[in-house]
């Protein structure tokens, strides 16, 4: 791990270690500005939750999600990029252009010119009774983290998007049964994992229902599911072992939230085409900003906007001097020649 020093003043801090987090750290640290990612335990973002990623140019044959990750994070830190494996706890934005952001990771507080933020996007809860209690109980976010606990035991999946048609699939191979829940008749899935999800043998459809309440059995795993028909408000009661919920992402802008704009779903507000927050210096990329594609491939796109903004807001910006006098960006850099001595 990177000791934080109170003298020493990044280049760049990235928060995030998704598509978007570590492609901007890639082209940040090819233009030699040494970065600081703050990549959180569980780095890579959702995609370490992902099976086969077919979607990735460059890759005719596929690749698992958690590899895909791997292989970006190898390619930044080929480059000189840091890391620390642990969660961003607070940020102090400046809102002098010029000014110098703070970061805190527990105790530790890491200090910057510029900070990226790519905290990506979590998953979206029904906050529904029963969901927090069963939660890893029965109730799961991640078909491929859990469906191995449900061999040849009657599953659920909420939603109607690719995220769902995708779950549903995976989790097909290990259950005796999946059963689709979805809101509405129509699905928001494109049509190539509506078809695939269509031909299992073992994945039924039921429409137009939602989830109204998970219920325990006597051992206290998930056991009954409440459905209320979202159309005559008629309820129905299944028997299911595991049900996983796949109803889309909500960013994670809360560690900002305060300082920077912030739509009412949460998502960062950036100018124009720019990842510029209102606040000079400070960036933001991938899930946290965009309602609409939300691709790996588009995140990634957004991280390299990230890196070429902050590197032109470094060039274009006039440095504040450290207490020592140090430029900040030769500090970061003596620091680095030091560390890798
Ligand atoms: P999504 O497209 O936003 O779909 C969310 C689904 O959950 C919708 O069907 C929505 O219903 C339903 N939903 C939302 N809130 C709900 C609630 N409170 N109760 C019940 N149902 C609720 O999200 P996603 O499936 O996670 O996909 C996100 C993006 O990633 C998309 O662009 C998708 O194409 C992409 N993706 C691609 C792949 C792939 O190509 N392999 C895999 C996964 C994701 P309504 O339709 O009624 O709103």
């Amino acid at each position: 791990m990177t000791s934080p020093s109170p003298d020493s003043i990044e280049n760049v801090i990235i928060v995030g270690s998704g598509p978007a987090g570590y492609t901007a750290a890639l082209y940040t640290s090819r233009a030699n500005l040494r970065p600081l990612v703050i990549e959180g335990f569980m780095w890579g973002g959702l995609l370490q939750q992902t099976t086969d990623v077919e979607n990735y140019p460059g890759f005719p044959d596929g690749i698992e999600g958690p590899a895909l990750m791997q292989r970006f994070r190898d390619q930044a830190e080929r480059f000189g990029t840091r890391f620390i494996t642990d969660q961003a706890t607070k940020v102090e934005l400046s809102d002098e252009p010029g000014g110098v952001h703070k970061v805190w990771v527990g105790k530790d507080e890491y200090r910057a010119r510029t900070v990226i933020l790519a905290m990506g996007a979590e998953h979206k809860k029904l906050e529904v009774r029963g969901e927090e209690e069963l939660s890893g109980r029965g109730v799961s976010y991640c078909a491929t983290c859990d469906a191995a606990f449900f061999k040849e035991k009657p599953t659920m999946i909420v939603g109607g998007g690719d995220s769902a048609m995708e779950e549903a699939i995976f989790l097909a191979k290990f259950a005796s049964k999946v059963v689709i829940i979805h809101r509405r008749a129509e699905f928001r899935a494109s049509k190539i994992m509506l078809e695939r999800a269509r031909s299992t043998e073992n994945i039924e459809w039921l429409t137009p229902y939602t989830v109204a309440e998970f219920h325990a059995g006597e051992k206290g795993g998930l056991e009954i599911v409440r459905l209320r028909n979202t159309e005559n408000d008629e309820e129905l009661e299944v028997e299911i072992a595991g049900a996983f919920i796949a109803i889309g992402h909500e960013p994670q802008s809360h560690l900002a939230e305060d300082q920077i704009d912030i739509d009412d779903e949460g998502y960062v507000i950036t100018e124009g085409r720019s990842t510029r927050t209102r606040r000079p210096g400070v960036f933001a990329a991938g899930d946290l900003v965009d309602h609409t594609y939300r691709q790996a491939v588009t995140a990634a796109g957004s991280g390299t906007q990230a890196a070429l903004d902050a590197e032109w807001y470094l060039r274009d910006t006039p440095e504040v001097s450290t207490p020592e006098g140090m430029p900040p960006g030769d500090l970061a850099e003596a620091q680095w020649a030091q560390s890798s001595e």
